[in-house]
Order: structure tokens, then C-alpha cells, then sequence
């Protein structure tokens, strides 16, 4: 081993979905099957490139004014960055500073565990009960920080607001994350807390709901303070994060409204009617209030069914980890691409 070794700061990476680059049925990273707002298509065709010589607005003023008019906040309320996985881990480096542990479930987004790790922050995981549910009394003892997913991921399992509001409560002396990667497909949005709890983080990403994977855009909503403490930490450590056509585009995304409640409620339809398909099929599936539906088949293998899946160009998300072995999460694509993902489970079951 050479000697610089011991200085190297190591950490196992997060290990994201599969990103095949040819054209297969791709349930497997939680995009949306609808393209972005037809505003997104213009102003790409109609983008000045000469903008591009020049670095873009560090503050991101256009598109956080957007944002600001859209949840009725104030522009220092939000934070916005590439993704919001930047933004989460920004939020891990600034606000999770403790010698405590930070609080998060036993399952929920493998990438939490990494940025502690990274950051060198103490962490403990909280058992979800056996129906996937939080216990919020677990995160009621003492803490360095909280953070999970409304709804959470991979199960879908959507927390009444009451719950991540107790949760809030009981942690007023240290900072607690809501992340709404898929609040849209689910229901009330932790956002219309943030006047009331000075310690509140919501964030939320362009990745999902609004079918702009491929831009990173993410975006944290709390209160000025908080604000300015997350600008602090990303100005010292890169300040141009947004880039020109990001900017731009997520601007004309936000603008259409009804182009993004017409694609929630398609989503939102579409999960609806899969969940009933695939209990017809024999699966057991968590009553997921997002793009994606945990599930799992009492008389399949789950690994088995994943791996011929695959090999008929149907990708699902399977991790064989504890408690969930057993266990698939399939994005709701389009109604077509359901249909074929049920066509061959019914050939595979002979059905
Ligand atoms: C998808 C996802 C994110 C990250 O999305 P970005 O593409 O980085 O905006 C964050 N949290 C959860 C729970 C997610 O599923």
C-alpha cells in the first residue's frame, strides 16, 4: 500500500439504475414517460448559443423567481441546484454537522448512507414497521438530524402531512429534510409548513413530476435563513452550479401548469389501474402514492423474474437487500409500456 494512501478519503459509492443506451422499456429510474412541456422544446429550438461564451447567473435569479411564484414563497426561500441530489448533499454538508447521529429509515434512498459516509456524518437507521411504515416516535429521541422521502423510496409509501409535522415538531433543535421527489404524485407537500417551523427543509427535483431527468435542475424551499446558510456552502464550493439551458428551460417548465397536472393526473391514472393488473397477476403491492410501485410475487423468485425481464428488454429496479429481497419497484411508464411489461409476466406464468 503506498504511504498517500491513508490520506485518500474513500467512500463506496452510491450505485445509480442502469442506463442502457439503446431503446428498451425502461422502468428502472423513475423518469417520466411524457416529455417535457412544449415551452422546454421552444426555447431550446429558439436558444441563443452566443449566451453560452459567457458563465451564467451564479444566483439562478430567473428560475428561482419561477419557483417562487409557483409555491407562493419568497425568492430567499429558494435554493436551487443540479439535481436534487446536489441539493441534498449540499443540505447533508451544511446542516448535518453533528457529533449525534442523523436519523433516516432502514429503507429509503440508498444515497444517504453514502453522503454521511463522504461527509464523515454519524448516522442510525430507523426500522420502517412491517408494513413500511414510518415510526415516528423512533425519531423523536435525541439527534444530530433528520431526512426521508415523502413518499418514500423505493416503497411509495406516502406519510399523512400530520406525521412529517409531528416529526418536525419534536426536532426543533436540529434541522429536518422532507424530500419530495414525489410529492406531486401523492398529496400535500411539506412546503405549507415552512412558515411554521424555522428547522424545516423541503426539496424537490425537475427529475420526476416535470420529466426533466436529462437537465438536473433540484431545489430546496425553507426560510431565508436556512437559505442563505445552503448559499454560503455552495458559493465556496462552486458557484456557477446552474447552467445556461438548465436555467432557461426550467423556467418554461414551471410556467406550464397545466401541461404538469395534465401529465400527473395521466401518471396518477395509469398507477391506478397497474396495481390492480398486477394483483390479477398474483403481486402483492404496496399502496404506492408515486411513480413506481414496490412489488412482490408469493410464487416467483424476484431476482429470476428481474433477470427475464431483462433479457426481454424490460428493465425494473431489484436489490436483493434485506427486508426487500423479494421485492421489485417498477416505474409506471405509458399504458403501452404496462401492457407489455403484463404481457410477459402472463406468458412467463403461463397465465
Ligand atoms: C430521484 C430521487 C432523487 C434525486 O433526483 P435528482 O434527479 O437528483 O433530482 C432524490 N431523492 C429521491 C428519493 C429520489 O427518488
Amino acid at each position: 500500500m503506498k504511504a498517500y494512501e491513508k490520506n485518500i478519503r474513500k467512500v463506496e459509492p452510491y450505485v445509480p439504475g442502469e442506463q442502457p443506451q439503446r431503446k428498451v422499456i425502461k422502468l428502472n429510474t423513475n423518469e417520466n414517460p411524457y416529455p417535457p412541456a412544449p415551452g422546454v422544446t421552444k426555447a431550446l429550438q429558439e436558444m441563443n448559443t452566443d449566451r453560452l461564451r459567457l458563465y451564467p447567473d451564479p444566483t439562478a435569479s430567473s428560475l428561482v423567481e419561477e419557483l417562487a411564484k409557483f409555491y407562493h414563497v419568497n425568492p430567499d426561500q429558494v435554493f436551487v441546484g443540479v439535481g436534487s441530489d446536489d441539493v441534498l448533499s449540499m443540505c447533508f454538508l451544511t446542516f448535518f454537522n453533528s457529533e449525534k447521529p442523523v436519523f433516516f429509515p432502514d429503507i429509503t434512498y440508498s444515497f444517504y448512507k453514502v453522503w454521511a459516509d463522504l461527509y464523515r456524518i454519524p448516522y442510525e437507521c430507523q426500522k420502517l414497521d412491517e408494513k413500511f411504515h414510518l415510526v415516528k416516535e423512533d425519531y423523536f429521541k435525541e439527534n444530530g438530524g433528520v431526512i426521508f422521502p415523502n413518499p418514500n423510496a423505493p416503497t411509495g409509501i406516502y406519510e399523512d402531512l400530520d406525521v412529517v409535522e409531528e416529526i418536525v415538531a419534536k426536532n426543533q433543535d436540529v434541522i429536518v429534510i422532507i424530500d419530495e421527489a414525489y410529492v406531486d404524485f401523492a398529496g400535500r407537500s411539506a412546503i405549507e409548513l415552512i412558515d411554521k417551523y424555522d428547522n424545516l427543509i423541503v426539496v424537490q427535483t425537475f427529475s420526476k413530476a416535470r420529466s426533466m431527468a436529462g437537465m438536473r435542475i433540484g431545489y430546496a424551499i425553507s426560510n431565508p435563513i436556512l437559505i442563505q446558510y445552503l448559499n454560503d456552502a455552495k458559493y465556496s464550493f462552486n458557484s456557477y452550479t446552474m447552467n445556461q439551458t438548465s436555467l432557461i428551460c426550467g423556467v418554461e417548465a414551471v410556467k406550464d401548469k397545466a401541461y404538469f397536472e395534465e401529465g400527473l393526473r395521466k401518471i396518477i391514472e395509469t398507477r391506478e389501474w397497474a396495481k390492480t393488473e398486477l394483483k390479477n397477476l398474483g403481486f402483492q403491492c404496496l399502496d404506492s402514492k408515486s411513480n413506481f410501485i414496490f412489488a412482490m410475487h408469493p410464487d416467483y423468485d424476484a431476482k429470476e423474474l428481474f433477470e427475464a425481464l431483462k433479457k426481454n428488454d424490460i428493465y425494473v429496479r431489484f436489490w436483493g437487500s434485506e427486508r426487500i429481497e423479494q421485492y421489485m419497484r417498477i416505474t409506471v411508464g405509458t399504458r403501452e409500456e404496462m401492457e407489455t411489461l403484463f404481457a410477459f409476466f402472463r406468458k412467463y406464468m403461463n397465465k
